[in-house]
């Protein structure tokens, strides 16, 4: 077994965005097939959101609002990869870099099913990770409120740093 490196930060994020017809679903960078998608400035993927600000969380550096304004015409339909590379930065900034991840999606329909690997692996590449430091679980809101409802889709992240110096 690898050993595990000591956790220096915890970081935790959230996200939900409004779920309309014919628009795309896009979850941790990977295109799911949906009748559904997120409505939103950017792509609306609400895993690399919230992914985004448990890394900023993590080195207390703010929130995706303040360094990406959805008012900015420049984020408009942007990848949302580019949210997470930037807070990347930071952390390696910061001298640090994620030891893990666990994501927790919250979505009524589809089924995420095999896209939930397909999610795994390409959260894991961007926060330079071999795909075990990434859990990615599913649920659905039991027909209750809005997520319950097909309205939303939404989701919590929390990423624990390591000390940069710890890589095997
Ligand atoms: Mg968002």
């Amino acid at each position: 077994m690898m050993p595990h490196p000591p956790l220096v930060r915890i970081g935790i994020g959230c996200d939900l965005h409004r779920l309309r017809p014919g628009l795309p679903l896009v979850l941790g960078g990977v295109r799911v097939e949906s009748p559904v998608g997120a409505d939103a400035h950017s792509d609306g993927d609400v895993v690399l959101h919230s992914l985004t600000d448990a890394l900023l969380g993590a080195i207390a550096g703010g929130d995706i609002g303040d360094l990406f304004p959805d008012t900015d015409p420049a984020w408009k339909n942007a990848d949302s990869a580019q949210f997470v590379t930037a807070a990347m930065d930071r952390v390696r900034a910061a001298g640090l870099r994620p030891a893990q991840a666990d994501i927790v999606i919250l979505l009524e329909r589809p089924k995420l099913g095999s896209a939930k690997e397909a999610i795994r692996r390409r959260v894991a590449e961007l926060l330079d990770l071999e795909p075990a430091g990434v859990g990615v679980k599913a649920k659905t809101h039991e027909g209750v409120d809005a997520v319950g409802e097909g309205r939303a889709v939404a989701c919590h992240v929390v990423v624990g740093l390591a000390a940069a110096e710890s890589k095997t």
